[in-house]
């Protein structure tokens, strides 16, 4: 069952939204949630400028799960709301209300608790990597697909005489690459850097991902990227159930 999104702050979520439906599945395939919750994109500018303000907080009566959203990274985000959905499912279970001191600073005051959201820190990271990693695994297989497709339609655009002259494929190979430029974030551009890390695998520990920023996107990409994503999403979570 899908969650609920609502989006008072109003904020640009056609490039976060599969990604948050997606990896809600993804949790409530690991975890089973009995409910699921409502998650609420709100706006606090006061909040935005306290360097240790709030990022996001779990209401276990409403079941809504709210993220403060104003200038936030749209992984930042994501990680918030992973950590959020481990309390969900602790107050499902009748874990998260121990009692106790639970006002500012209660992590150093409430052993409790602290157990309590250790769990939230482990587990909330841990299933948001394993979400972001299987979608990266099946994007690659698909780009790589997709690349493979482009290299045989040329052979094949050359066997029949449709690509003859040297001119044209250069044409053609400026045509992509301007093409490539143009879309930033595209998949075959990615899939070089792939390549480069799959030749490098002996590398002891692949580089932390979290500065990996999307590039600019302009509308029109935003719509080839959601729906290769949301194929991705498809795909991926196929796989992980059939696990
Ligand atoms: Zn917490």
């Amino acid at each position: 069952m899908p969650c609920t999104i609502k989006n008072p702050a109003n904020i640009d979520l056609s490039v976060l939204e599969p990604h948050v439906q997606g990896m809600y599945d993804y949790f409530d395939h690991k975890l089973s949630f009995k409910k699921p919750p409502t998650m609420i994109f709100g706006s606090d500018p006061s909040n935005q400028s306290s360097v240790l303000g709030k990022t996001a907080y779990y209401d276990p009566t409403s079941l809504e799960i709210h993220i403060y959203s104003d200038g936030r990274h749209p992984k930042d985000m994501l990680r918030s709301i992973a950590h959020e959905l481990i309390h969900h499912q602790q107050n499902l279970e009748g874990r998260l209300d121990v009692g106790g001191y639970s006002g500012p600073g209660y992590y150093l005051e409430n052993d409790k608790l602290r157990v309590i959201e250790h769990e939230a820190m482990l587990e909330g990271n841990k299933l948001l990597r394993e979400y972001e990693d299987t979608i990266k695994k099946e994007s690659k297989d698909m780009s790589l697909k997709e690349w493979k497709n482009n290299e045989l339609n040329q052979l094949i655009m050359k066997k029949f005489g449709i690509l003859k002259e040297s001119q044209e494929l250069d044409e053609l190979s400026n045509n992509k690459n301007h093409h490539n430029a143009h879309r930033g974030n595209n998949q075959q551009g990615r899939l070089r850097e792939d390549e480069e890390v799959a030749e490098e695998d002996k590398k002891p520990m692949e580089k932390d991902t979290d500065d990996e920023v999307p590039a600019f996107l302009k509308e029109g990409d935003k719509f080839i990227i959601n729906k290769n994503l949301s194929e991705t999403i498809q795909k991926a979570l196929k796989i992980a159930k059939g696990k």
